[in-house]
C-alpha cells in the first residue's frame, strides 16, 4: 500500500480527521484535499484508500473505498450546523467505525486525537459521575480500551486528591528555559543548541534571562507563585556561577512565600557535577530529574547521548548523597533498536536505583528530523513500541511503589501510545498537572518558552511565544516582554 487520499469538505476538522487516519495507517503517505469528492467517478488506484469524511445540512458521512475491495459507507443523521464540538464527536465516531471495519484493527485509545486525555476523565468526574460511570462513558463515546479508560480515570481521581486543599486559580506557575545540551540527542524536538558551538553566548543568555525575570516581577504583583521547573535544554550545562545568576534573579524579583515545588531538569548525566548541586541545594531546589533514558550503552550510543549508563549511575549517587529526597528518572519507549527485552532491562536497573518518580515516554518519531532521516537510512533498525512494552513499564513502575499521576499523548508517537508519569505518593510532579490539565497560568521565560494564560477553569487558554532560536531571543527581548505584557492583560 502506498496511498491515502482523504477528501474533507470542513476544514476546521482536518486535524482531528488526518490524526485518526493516521492512528489506523501509520507508515503510508497520506494526501488531505478540501474539495471535490472522489465519488464522482475517480476510483483508487493500485495501493491507494480513499477516505471520505463530510458534513452535509443534516448529516454526517464517512466512505472508504479500496481498489478491488467493496466500499464502506456509514451517515449519521445530526444538525451540523447547530453544534460545532457535537459534529465532530460523531463524525470521528463514524470514521473509527468504517476503519475499524476495513482494517480489522482496534486502537486503544479508540478516536481520541487529543493529547489530554484525562481532562476528559477528569470533566466526567465533574459531571457527577462515579469511577465506572466515568469509565463506561470514556469507553462508549472515544471507544478507549479498558485499560486506558482505567489509567484516564485513576490518574484524573489522583490529581484531584493531589490537588486537594489548593485552589491552582489563585496562582501562577513559571517555567525557565536552558535551552543548551552537552550533544543533541537524535530524536530531540526541542530547539537545544551545543554547548560547544555556543559556549560564548552563554553568559548574553543568561544576562538576558534574568532581564525577563526582572520584568516578569512587577507583572505579577499580588499573585501566588506556586511551583517553579526549570528546564530546557539541559539546565546543568550553565556553570555554577551562572546557575546562582539565575537562581538569585528568581529569588530576588518573585515571591517565593507561597512556592510548594521547585524542579530542575539536571537531565544529562555527563553535565551533573557536585558544585551545580551545591547552587540548587542553597537555592533550595526540592526536585531534581536525572534522565538516562536507557541503561542499553549500545543505543545510548547510537542517539548521540555521548555518556555512559556508569555516568548515569554515578550521577544519581551523588543526587542522593546530597539529600535530594525527589528525583524524578526519564526514559523513552521505541529508541531504534530496542524492544521488549533491552526496556526490560533498562527498568531493572532503574528499579533498583528506586527514583521518587518515573517518567516513561513514547518515542515521537515525526517530530524529530535527524531521527526520521535515521529511520529512513537504517530501515533495518525497527523502533517498537506496543501496549506489551507500555504495560511492563506500568508494572515495573507500580512494584517500585509508583502510581501514575499523570499522561499525555504526543503527535506521531511510536505505537500511537501515550507518555505517563509516575510517582510514590507525595512525591507526584505538581507543576506538571497544572501544566498538562491546563489548570492554572504558566509563565514561560527564556528562548522557546510558551506562556500559557489560563482562564475559565482551563476553557480558555491564551498562548504567548517567545521566540526559540537563541540569538532571536537575545536580539528581541524587550519585545518577548511586551508580549508577554500584552499576555497578561488577558489573564487579568
Ligand atoms: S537532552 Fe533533551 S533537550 Fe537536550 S538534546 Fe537531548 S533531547 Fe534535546
Amino acid at each position: 500500500m502506498c496511498e491515502i487520499q482523504i477528501w474533507i469538505n470542513r476544514q476546521e476538522f482536518e486535524y482531528d480527521i488526518y490524526t485518526l487516519v493516521r492512528a489506523f495507517y501509520p507508515q503510508v503517505h497520506t494526501v488531505v484535499h478540501h474539495i471535490g469528492d472522489p465519488q464522482d467517478g475517480e476510483v483508487p488506484g493500485d495501493g491507494q484508500i480513499f477516505v471520505r469524511a463530510w458534513c452535509e445540512e443534516q448529516k454526517v458521512c464517512v466512505g472508504y473505498r479500496r481498489d478491488g475491495q467493496p466500499g464502506i459507507y456509514r451517515e449519521a443523521a445530526m444538525d451540523t450546523h447547530r453544534d460545532r464540538k457535537e459534529t465532530k464527536s460523531r463524525l470521528k465516531q463514524l470514521l473509527y467505525r468504517v476503519l475499524e471495519e476495513a482494517t480489522g484493527q482496534t486502537l486503544v485509545w479508540g478516536n481520541l486525537t487529543g493529547i489530554r486525555p484525562v481532562k476528559l476523565a477528569a470533566a466526567f468526574l465533574e459531571e457527577g459521575m462515579d469511577a465506572a460511570q466515568a469509565r463506561a462513558r470514556m469507553e462508549e463515546k472515544y471507544y478507549l480500551d479498558r485499560s486506558k479508560s482505567d489509567l484516564c480515570v485513576e490518574i484524573a481521581l489522583r490529581e484531584k486528591e493531589i490537588l486537594q486543599g489548593f485552589d491552582p486559580k489563585e496562582g501562577y506557575s513559571l517555567y525557565v528555559g536552558i535551552p543548551f545540551c552537552p550533544s543533541i540527542c537524535m530524536y530531540c524536538s526541542f530547539s537545544s543548541y551545543p554547548l560547544d558551538k555556543w559556549k560564548k553566548r552563554v553568559d548574553a543568555y543568561v544576562d538576558a534571562l534574568c532581564k525577563e525575570i526582572r520584568a516578569v516581577g512587577p507583572m505579577v504583583q499580588g499573585r501566588k507563585l506556586h511551583t517553579i521547573y526549570i528546564g530546557g535544554g539541559t539546565p546543568t550545562t550553565l556553570e555554577p556561577g551562572q546557575m546562582d545568576k539565575v537562581l538569585s534573579c528568581l529569588e530576588e524579583n518573585l515571591p517565593f512565600s507561597d512556592l510548594r515545588e521547585f524542579t530542575a531538569e539536571a537531565g544529562r548525566p555527563d553535565s551533573i557535577t557536585r558544585e551545580k548541586l551545591e547552587v540548587f541545594r542553597a537555592h533550595k531546589i526540592t526536585r531534581l530529574s536525572v534522565n538516562p533514558q536507557t541503561m542499553e550503552q549500545r543505543t545510548l550510543d547510537l542517539i548521540g547521548r555521548r555518556h555512559t549508563v556508569e555516568d548515569v549511575l554515578e550521577a544519581y549517587q551523588i543526587v542522593r548523597e546530597m539529600g535530594f529526597d525527589n528525583v524524578n528518572m526519564d526514559l523513552i519507549v521505541g529508541l531504534p533498536g530496542e524492544g521488549i527485552r533491552e526496556v526490560g532491562h533498562t527498568l531493572s536497573k532503574i528499579r533498583k536505583l528506586a527514583p521518587d518518580s518515573l517518567t516513561v515516554h513514547s518515542l515521537a518519531i515525526k517530530r524529530a528530523a535527524r531521527l526520521r532521516l535515521f529511520s529512513e537510512e537504517h530501515r533495518e533498525i525497527s523502533f517498537e513500541n506496543s501496549c506489551q512494552i507500555m504495560g511492563m513499564a506500568e508494572r515495573y513502575a507500580r512494584t517500585m511503589g509508583l502510581v501514575p499521576y499523570y499522561l499525555y499523548r504526543q503527535k506521531n508517537m511510536a505505537g500511537d501510545l501515550e507518555n505517563v508519569g509516575y510517582a510514590k505518593v507525595g512525591k507526584a510532579c505538581l507543576y506538571n498537572i497544572l501544566m498538562m490539565e491546563e489548570k492554572q497560568t504558566i509563565l514561560s521565560v527564556g528562548a522557546g518558552g510558551s506562556s500559557k494564560f489560563v482562564e475559565k477553569d482551563g476553557k480558555t487558554v491564551t498562548r504567548v511565544e517567545n521566540v526559540k532560536d537563541v540569538t532571536h531571543y537575545l536580539d528581541r527581548l524587550d519585545e518577548m516582554i511586551e508580549r508577554k505584557k500584552k499576555g497578561m492583560e488577558v489573564w487579568v
